[in-house]
């Protein structure tokens, strides 16, 4: 109660001696350009199971850029080993003009800089002081060796947002996180996000001469250079700024086998209509080259561990296909996977909100409708 009743204090800016050009909308560097609701999903299906169910992915096709843009692509690699999202980050990078690597860590292996070119990158600048898990020195060393590139690409992840914004900071360029494409419009980056639980879609202009774009994976497809490049590795010395931020102990967290969540290209999940039994949603997800995923209630239960959890508490996945098997499709899951490319249900339910905002959905029971997807599947490869 004693707070309540304390005097509120109100600080000005020129109280505090700050320019009021310098903060808030004047200062900003980015500029919203558009703003609206997602229209609901087009053409969409829903059958009765009859035993006969399947659909295909779709994706649009890609474009090589021309533009004299340098695009400099912060390459995430585990082990030595390029992931799928930095080759999809380069092909984007393409699209917008010539994209440089930049690798931070020991010397990359020959077969990594090789496939580095094979995606455009004809120079992977290593700065291999660096430890890219603290943000500070991650985003000294990214800023060092993009001095030249009038835009910089990361893989959106909780820590490089952090080196986004830091670099940001340091070089007055405007930033923009989470994002599911980008282009240039008249010279300047319009970078794309979905936002409110993938109800809206957000276009931002980075005003600024040099942008920064975190990419979420799954938002392009990653396509090999029409012309390769034969990279060449260019190490970069860098003074990194003393930091006060140690590492004394790293521990890996036990991940789901298999693709990691985030950044699978296919999604098969399972709700509490699995009952616990995850035998043909990991089927399923094993056939298509995907990765496991579930609702909460499912992990709740203990049916699942919770690393596979999609949604608001959950992951947030966007990948090209997402299929959902036994879940009702609560406001905290959609959250989490509303963006993704193509939606497919399986829902007894006919009523259940899932099918809402899927593109293709099937009434009746998993334990009858997967089975014969996997047969399908396996029909149509020959195996
Ligand atoms: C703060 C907060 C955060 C949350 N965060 C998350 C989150 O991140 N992720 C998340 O998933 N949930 C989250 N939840 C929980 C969420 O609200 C729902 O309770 C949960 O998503 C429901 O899980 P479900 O769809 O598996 O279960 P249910 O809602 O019980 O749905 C099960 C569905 O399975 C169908 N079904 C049953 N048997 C079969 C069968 N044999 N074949 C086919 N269909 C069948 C039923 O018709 C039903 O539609 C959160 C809740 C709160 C309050």
């Amino acid at each position: 109660m004693a707070a309540r009743k304390a005097p509120v204090t109100q600080w000005s800016l020129a109280d505090l001696g700050v320019d009021a050009a310098t903060v808030g909308k004047a200062a900003a560097r980015t500029v919203v350009v558009d703003a609206s609701p997602r229209p609901p999903r087009a053409n969409r299906v829903k059958i009765t199971d009859t035993g006969d169910a399947g659909t295909q992915a779709r994706r649009l096709p890609h474009r090589e850029g021309t533009r004299m843009t340098t695009v400099a692509v912060l390459v995430d690699h585990r082990d030595g080993v390029v992931t799928r999202p930095s080759l999809e980050a380069l092909t984007l990078a393409r699209s917008l003009g010539t994209p440089v690597a930049v690798w931070l860590g020991a010397v990359p292996a020959a077969d990594a800089v090789a496939l580095l070119g094979e995606y455009g990158a004809a120079e992977v600048r290593v700065v291999d002081a660096a430890d890219a898990r603290i943000a500070s020195q991650a985003a000294a060393a990214l800023g060092a060796a993009s001095a030249d590139a009038d835009v910089v690409l990361v893989i959106s992840t909780f820590v490089t947002k952090e080196i986004a914004t830091r670099l940001a900071l340091a070089t007055g360029a405007g930033v923009v996180v989470d994002a599911a494409g980008a282009n240039l419009v008249d010279g300047k980056v319009e970078a794309f996000q979905t936002v409110f639980a993938a109800t809206w879609d957000v276009r931002t202009r980075i005003e600024s001469d040099k942008a920064i774009v975190g990419i979420r994976p799954n938002t392009t497809l990653a396509v090999p250079a029409d012309a390769p490049a034969a990279a060449t590795v260019v190490e970069v010395a860098v003074e990194l700024p003393t930091t006060r931020e140690r590492i004394s102990h790293v521990e890996p967290v036990a991940q789901a086998e298999g693709v990691p969540l985030a950044e699978a290209p296919v999604v098969v999940s399972g709700g509490r209509g699995t009952g616990g039994d995850y035998a043909l949603v990991s089927e399923l997800a094993d056939l298509l080259g995907g990765a496991v995923g579930a609702s909460r209630d499912a992990t709740d239960e203990g049916w699942i561990s919770h690393e596979h959890m999609v949604g608001q508490t959950g992951t947030t996945v966007t990948p090209a296909l997402y299929v959902a098997a036994g879940i009702s499709g609560a406001v905290h899951h959609r959250g989490g996977m509303q963006a993704s490319g193509t939606i497919v249900c399986i829902n007894m339910d006919p009523e259940a909100p899932i099918f809402e905002i899927s593109d293709f959905g099937v009434v009746g029971s998993l334990f009858d409708v997967l089975p014969q997807a996997i047969a399908r599947i396996k029909e149509h490869r020959g195996a």
